[in-house]
């Protein structure tokens, strides 16, 4: 939206030859532009075969922030921003992701020559770790000229299968039923989880109990206890 236009106010004052005041404030210009290394070579030649091997199995994602992907399941607030503020700056160089949901399938990183630096050694190292912690697949590729597609099968093979097998287990615990009166525990974050009653969909009216995190994570354990 145009902030140039004088409006009303403004032709009204100025035909009786009054400047209008200078309530509006000078249009700030930010310091950005946009970079031209969006993805470096090596990234870029990569992406090509990757995109080439995956074809539609998968969307991949490049560069996402660790943030967009993991969340801190501590419910200590100090502990949360400590953990937060190890992955606010970082990201992984490609996420593949589910065509269907987008839910992640696995991480992928690229290892260039500055990946054998004593602190990028410890970055990997950490990144690999909150991946772990967080049951999510990483496969890293060594940094080469070139890449076959039968390396990316070795690789992403498991990892694309694996997923199918995950996805498929989850659900048969999420349409799992607790009968006992007791709260039962997050899965995913080891929480005490909240009675709700469900007010939309297929479920409408039926009671669950979801997770305090919800909708960073959505576990549910449906349950017949009476309202
Ligand atoms: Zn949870």
């Amino acid at each position: 939206m145009s902030t140039n236009n004088p409006g009303c106010l403004g032709i009204f004052l100025k035909l009786f030859g009054i400047s209008p005041k200078q309530n509006a404030k000078k249009e700030v210009k930010l310091p950005y532009a946009m970079r031209d290394d969006f993805l470096s070579n090596a990234e870029l030649s990569f992406y090509k075969v990757l995109q080439q091997y995956i074809g539609n199995k998968a969307i991949i994602c490049p560069k996402v922030s660790l943030q967009d992907i993991f969340f801190v399941k501590t419910s200590s607030q100090s502990e949360r921003s400590t953990y937060n503020n190890k992955i606010s700056r970082k990201h992984v160089d490609f996420l593949l992701c589910s065509t269907d949901t987008l839910r992640p399938i696995c991480g992928i990183e690229l290892d260039d020559r500055s990946h054998q630096r004593a602190d990028r050694i410890k970055r990997d190292k950490f990144v690999e770790q909150v991946f772990e912690s967080a049951g999510l697949t990483m496969v890293r590729f060594e940094n080469k000229r070139s890449y076959t597609l039968a390396e990316l099968e070795s690789k992403l093979h498991n990892a694309l299968n694996g997923f199918e097998r995950k996805v498929l287990a989850e659900s048969e615990i999420r349409s799992s039923e607790v009968n006992k009166d007791s709260v039962p525990e997050c899965k995913k974050c080891g929480v005490p989880m909240v009675k709700r009653q469900a007010k939309k969909g297929a479920n409408k009216g039926k009671v669950f109990y979801g997770c305090p995190n919800y909708p960073k994570c959505r576990e549910v354990v449906y349950t017949t206890i009476p309202t």
